[in-house]
């Protein structure tokens, strides 16, 4: 995790803290006008507690009965504000900030240790970090063109895009997962991507990884190359949706099989959604990520991809070649 995304998590509980004590503030003044009895109730209670602290640190004998009145006093005037609030239609707690998070009090920590609240911040903003990296929102379904695709590679095609777009439109944290399989140059990358960019848009966290940057990036992590409190798995956990990308491009080893098993069967017990796109067949998945990992890819929605690779006839348009 990057000090970046810290700080600016730190930045929205301070603004979140800020705003609270503003609006608390706000709700006194509109008191201090209608009910002005409190008005002087909460100057008499400012008194007391400078009282009850000089109190604390006197050295007098009768300091400890001195301290007991004057909480007493403290206590019954807080009990007066609530009841003139009450009886003038006000909730109870009028004057109390409000925090977004009631376990901090928007501090961002309890007892010394991060707050909840400060780590789905954390969470929230490196996810974000990662596509805007990605450039994710610059992909849609809009610039994906079936004219590239002939004959039953169009028809095929057709298919898996309208179930594609129907899939974005219709996404809850229910939807099923999916693997996309073909060839290269299919545009498994260009239909996952305007997925993502269409429920971002809609405000659900995507989180989209290629699979070589992934396992490279938990590899550093197990070996603790990465000073992270939040790691990728926490991200991987966290967001509506997760797409994996060319999966069988990484090195192929023990540690990123194991990975692999993990996050699809992470994914599984929360029962949220995935997609996987690779140029493996089923045989080779299996071959390589072991037959177990094949048994939870069969719970996913199968696309498959037809047609001849869009990158090389793009080529071939634009040096003037026939296909
Ligand atoms: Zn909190």
């Amino acid at each position: 995790m990057r000090k970046e995304t810290f700080r600016r998590a730190m930045k929205t509980v301070q603004e979140r803290y800020d705003t609270a004590q503003a609006e608390a503030e706000k709700r006194r003044f509109e008191i201090s006008c209608k009910i002005p009895e409190i008005d002087t109730l909460i100057s008499a209670l400012t008194r007391t507690c400078t009282s009850i602290t000089r109190a604390v640190f006197s050295k007098e004998e009768n300091a400890k009965h001195a301290i007991e009145r004057l909480m007493q006093e403290n206590l019954s005037a807080q009990q007066r504000i609530k009841q003139l609030l009450t009886t003038n239609g006000y909730p109870e707690d009028y004057l109390l900030p409000r925090y977004t998070c009631s376990r901090c009090g928007d501090t961002g920590y309890v007892d010394g240790i991060q707050c909840t609240c400060l780590k789905e911040l954390m969470i929230q903003y490196e996810i974000e970090s990662f596509n805007a990296q990605n450039q994710i929102s610059a992909v849609s379904f809009s610039q994906f063109d079936l004219s590239y695709y002939n004959g039953d590679a169009h028809a095929q095609m057709e298919r898996v895009f309208s179930f594609c777009k129907q899939y974005a439109a219709q996404f809850s944290q229910d939807s099923v997962s999916i693997l996309m399989q073909g060839g290269v140059g299919l545009g498994k990358t260009h239909l996952s991507l305007s997925i993502a960019s269409a429920l971002m848009e809609k405000g659900h966290s995507v989180l989209y990884l290629s699979a070589p940057d992934l396992f490279r990036k938990l590899q550093n992590e197990y070996y603790g190359k990465a000073d992270a409190k939040i790691d990728t798995m926490d991200l991987i956990r966290a967001a509506d949706l997760v797409i994996i990308d060319d999966l069988g491009a990484e090195l192929e080893n023990q540690f990123n099989s194991m990975a692999f098993y993990n996050i699809v069967n992470l994914r599984q017990n929360i029962m949220h959604p995935m997609i996987i796109n690779t140029n493996l067949s089923f045989k080779e998945i299996e071959q390589r990520y072991s037959q177990r990992m094949m048994s939870r890819l069969l719970s996913y929605r199968c696309l498959k991809f037809a047609g001849t690779d869009i990158r090389q006839i793009k080529m071939r348009l634009q040096y003037g070649l026939s296909s």
